[in-house]
């Protein structure tokens, strides 16, 4: 499958388009670390995770990736002051990107943020689940390990990427400068706490939302 998917946030005002997506292009896999776990949290949108608290996120190179509209809604949240990037729709509170700085060029964005009817098509079905230490409950199977090949292809990728030229145009930094082209802000210690509380393996809080 090639072509495009677009990229839409719940109510539609924040959209973007990834050209040429297939499973040769991308990485997908479902990770269960308390970091996604705390933003969706955060976010209000625990219902993008799955029963064991994974999120299934498509990775990709930055420049497949262009915002065609609410440029104006688009903000940043990091857990930690070094912590990833995680742009998101301030209208619903919708993810539209994962990243790190330009030097290390992906994007990352839970599979149910983009426009497919059917994602396995266009994505392939996740290549794995990690972090699985974290995940509600018991760890799903084969998800605590280390999948040494699939994460020397998700780093391959990444290089290969920069390699190519594929971070410029980047969808969240200014060329040149390499600034963020959006605010984002830092969550607190204290919130960071409390967001733990929700996470797995064994939650002690609940979502009031
Ligand atoms: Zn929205
Ligand atoms: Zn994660």
């Amino acid at each position: 499958m090639s072509g495009q998917v677009e990229v839409r946030c719940r109510c539609g005002e924040v959209r973007g388009i990834v050209t040429g997506p297939s499973p040769q292009t991308v990485n997908r896999v479902v990770c269960y670390c308390d970091d996604c776990q705390a933003y969706a949290h955060q976010l209000g949108r625990a219902d993008l995770l799955n029963a064991k608290g994974g999120s299934d996120i498509v990775q990709f190179a930055p420049n497949t990736l262009s915002f065609t509209r609410g440029q104006d809604r688009i903000a940043g949240l990091r857990l930690t002051p070094k912590g990833l990037y995680r742009w998101y729709a301030t209208c619903c509170n919708t993810p539209v990107g994962n990243t790190l700085g330009p030097a290390i060029p992906f994007v990352g964005i839970p599979v149910q943020c983009f426009d497919a009817a059917r994602p396995d098509d266009v994505f392939g079905a996740p290549r794995c689940e990690i972090f699985g230490k974290y995940a509600v409950g018991d760890p799903p199977a084969g998800s605590t390990g280390m999948n040494l090949s699939l994460m020397l292809r998700a780093i391959g990728k990444v290089i290969g990427w920069r390699l190519s030229g594929k971070t410029w145009p980047h969808p969240f930094f200014a060329r040149g400068t390499g600034a963020p082209i959006y605010a984002s802000t830092v969550i607190s210690q204290e919130r960071r706490e409390e967001l733990r509380a929700l996470c797995g393996p064994h939650p002690t809080a609940q979502d009031r939302s």
